[in-house]
């Protein structure tokens, strides 16, 4: 369960931002004799998306890399932005916030390394992967219990939505749609 705390911040939150590798993927890059990369995602995080999005959330990936797997991935599952070679992910993610018009304590970032310790530093709800390393923890106000491409957005996207008591309506709305009752 959750911190009251950690509940308190996610009923805010109208902007999920997303890492990519390590979060969204299991952080491995496979590569082929040729160069040609290949990452695996979860489809557990892909519905996870869906989701927030119904409840009215934003979601955005910001990824240091510029690979195009990371903007199809986020063209698929229709998440609002991709932003690709973000180096400086605080300032990716204060264009996003500009953007979307939210205040700092409405955004959600979720990472697993270094790179985004300046991001988390400024979200209203800092999250790091069960695998992310010590420094990424200890600027997390919540640690997934599921590791990055195995769940943690999943897992992320329900706390919000429960936080925001939106799960269930969202949930039921999903299955409906999809030709259950
Ligand atoms: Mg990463």
């Amino acid at each position: 369960m959750p911190t009251r705390a950690v509940v308190a911040r996610a009923r805010k939150i109208r902007l999920l931002v997303m890492d990519v590798d390590g979060v969204l993927t299991d952080g491995r890059m496979i590569l082929s004799e040729r160069g040609d990369e290949l990452k695996a995602f979860d489809t557990h995080d892909g519905v996870a998306i869906a989701l927030a999005k119904r409840a009215g959330l934003r979601t955005a990936m910001v990824t240091g890399e510029s690979s195009p797997i990371a903007k199809a991935r986020g063209g698929k599952l229709g998440v609002d932005s991709v932003v690709l070679g973000a180096r400086r992910k605080r300032e990716a993610v204060e264009a996003l916030r500009a953007e979307y018009n939210v205040p700092a304590n409405a955004v959600a970032f979720i990472g697993d390394d270094l790179l985004d310790i300046p991001a988390l530093q400024i979200a209203g709800l800092a999250v790091a992967v069960a695998d992310a390393p010590p420094p990424v923890k200890a600027v997390a106000h919540l640690v997934t219990r599921a590791r990055g491409g195995h769940g943690a957005v999943r897992e992320l996207v329900e706390l919000l939505l429960r936080a925001q008591r939106a799960w269930r309506q969202v949930v039921d709305a999903y299955v409906r749609e999809h030709g259950g009752r």
